[in-house]
């Protein structure tokens, strides 16, 4: 099938929820993707986060196919191998002691809410509101969207799931004043993604974490993003110094399967009993297998060094263009997310078309940042190549302002 084939089914039978770009990627290798008809793009969006060790990571294949022929579905009434495998894993590399597997970032996030409010329920508290952040994402099902910040997600769904209260990032004082005796988590992306690349303090991290403990109440990072090696660091959280009670993982987890994971204290996860919450497809043997692999990969290979090292190259390069154009307002980030916020009136999507009719693949959030989300496995000439063709795109959208 060609381009054109591919976008006229797309165009007459798939619900019309996304502005899709006019062309089909049929095959990807690395940082390298394909259109049907046949021409090469450099990815610097990597599937939007989630193929963190680029395409079709020959390590994730092969525990694909090797899982397959043994074995695709059995459900969760039985204990699956890959699965306790991929926990003990993401347990003994992190601050929490259990699982609980699923299949989307929502999802995921959908658990932590619940677990939050089970584990109130249990001591007889009445403690069920959710403090999130202004700017935030957190997903599209109803308790993810009334957990998330930004009003354009949510116009038309009302009325929204009650008991979410929103307060602006970054700002410890509105976060204290706001926890009241009925708040029972604070949920908060350790760095914002989907709302502008926006990086908190260390230091109200850390005021953040002392202000939960002391009022009781659950601290919960959203890693959906940023997790799995995104920030140079497996967890996000780890350049804080802080740790959450609760955390939620998915785009990176599984070198690019669908599957989502919320990690908890085992006081915390305790709440949860057979039968209070499940998915039929959570942890299922495909997902897990190749989260397995991916994870391996993300700790044994180098690439938490690759991306603290081509990040900073990276963030050198974007500062050094900063310093050059008036037009770039701020470069902001951590590790391989970073992102380039440009003067009100560029348009930050002209330019993602332009580079992608020069053959790159690159993000926008909002109307004036640019995200760089590579896979964190690109090298510095990558860097360069991506530069080479962003650059003259820059020029002439400030030329057209
Ligand atoms: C993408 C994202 C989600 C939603 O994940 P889905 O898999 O699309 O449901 C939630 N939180 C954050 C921080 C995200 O970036």
């Amino acid at each position: 099938m060609t381009n054109a084939d591919i976008i006229g089914l797309t165009t007459k039978h798939v619900a019309n929820t996304y502005g899709r770009f006019p062309i089909a990627i049929v095959r990807g290798k690395g940082t390298r993707v394909w259109d049907a008809d046949g021409r090469e793009y450099l990815d610097f969006t990597s599937g939007l986060a989630v193929c963190n060790l680029g395409h079709c990571h020959p390590k994730v294949v092969a525990a694909i196919k090797e899982q397959a022929e043994k074995l695709i579905h059995i459900s969760n009434l039985y204990h699956i191998e890959t699965q306790s495998l991929l926990a003990k894993a993401l347990t003994e590399n992190s601050f929490g002691d259990r699982v609980f597997f699923c299949n989307s970032g929502a999802e995921a996030n959908e658990s932590a809410i619940k677990l939050a409010r089970k584990y109130f329920s249990n001591k007889g508290l009445p403690r069920y509101q959710v403090l999130t952040m202004e700017q935030s994402f957190h997903g599209r099902t109803m308790a993810a969207l009334a957990a998330t910040g930004q009003k354009k997600y949510q116009a038309g769904f009302e009325p929204l799931l009650e008991k979410f209260i929103h307060v602006p990032f970054n700002d410890i004082e509105a976060a204290k004043r706001t926890i009241n005796p009925s708040t029972a988590a604070v949920m908060i992306e350790p760095i914002q993604g989907e709302g502008g690349v926006n990086v908190p303090s260390v230091q109200y991290m850390k005021e953040l974490r002392e202000v939960c403990t002391k009022a009781g109440v659950l601290l919960m990072f959203d890693e959906v993003q940023v997790g799995v090696g995104r920030t140079g660091t497996l967890f996000a959280y780890e350049n804080f110094g802080v740790t959450p009670d609760i955390m939620t993982l998915a785009k990176g987890l599984a070198g690019g399967v669908a599957i989502g994971a919320m990690i908890a204290t085992e006081e915390v996860a305790a709440a949860f009993v057979p039968g209070t919450h499940a998915s039929t497809f959570g942890g299922n043997p495909i997902a897990t297998a190749a989260g397995l692999a991916a994870l391996k990969a993300v700790l044994e290979d180098g690439v938490l060094e690759n991306c603290k090292k081509v990040g900073a190259y990276l963030e050198g390069r974007l500062n050094g263009l900063k310093s050059k154009y008036s037009f770039i307002k701020e470069v902001r980030g951590k590790g391989l997310i970073l992102g380039m916020e440009l003067e009100e009136g560029i348009k930050a999507g002209e330019i993602v078309k332009d580079c992608l009719s020069k053959g790159l693949l690159l993000n926008c959030v909002g109307d004036k940042v640019l995200r760089f989300i590579p896979a964190l496995i690109v090298t510095e000439k990558e860097v360069d190549e991506m530069l080479a063709t962003l650059v003259p795109s820059l020029e002439a959208a400030a030329g057209r302002v």
